[in-house]
């Protein structure tokens, strides 16, 4: 508990992902585009599960800088900028760096902390988990199974079934609605 209330005081001068942003940052309007990354990114596939292991030269060529940043550089987005983080519309959210499925629509909710967070992904295996003690912290890093790129990190405060809460940067994230619904 100490850890997390720790990790909620640095969130809004680091923005370092936890569970409370500063409220006054909220006056930043989201800019951030939604569109997918397919475009020049010969990895990109939302069927093909197998791993992909490129150099980081390869993958500067691939992704946008603001991809690179967070998939590659494990960077952060600022809080509340990501459109994605109040998006109620029903579909699935790819990995922008790979295609791989991440989570449904149907298990984001609204935590407050300026990300967009979701309770469970999509199944079982389509994240990688690693252990992250930068910062000064003790966090799980969250990372998509398929090509290794960082997404955010997941925290025990979530809503049930689960308890759980993945923090996730929206600029990883690759929207399709879906099929007849708004
Ligand atoms: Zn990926």
């Amino acid at each position: 508990m100490k850890i997390l209330l720790f990790s909620c005081g640095l969130a809004g001068l680091l923005w370092v992902q936890s569970c409370e942003a500063q409220p006054s940052i909220k006056t930043q309007k989201p800019t951030r585009s939604m569109e997918s990354g397919k475009n020049n990114n010969p990895i990109y596939s939302r069927t093909d599960s197998n791993e992909v292991k490129l150099s980081e030269n390869e993958w500067k060529k691939i992704l946008s800088p603001e991809v690179y940043y967070i998939a590659r550089e494990k960077g952060t987005e600022r809080p509340w900028t990501s459109p994605i983080e109040e998006a109620k519309e029903v579909g699935t959210y790819y990995c922008k760096a790979c295609g791989n499925p991440l989570f449904k629509s149907d298990t984001k909710f609204e935590s407050g902390c300026g990300w967009p967070s979701f309770f469970e992904p999509i199944k079982k295996g389509s994240l990688h988990y690693i252990q992250d003690n930068s910062h000064g912290m003790n966090r799980v890093e969250v990372q998509c199974s398929r090509c290794k790129a960082h997404l955010g990190h997941v925290f025990e405060d979530g809503p049930p079934p689960t308890g759980l809460r993945y923090c996730i940067n929206g600029v990883i994230l690759d929207f399709e609605k879906a099929a007849g619904k708004k």
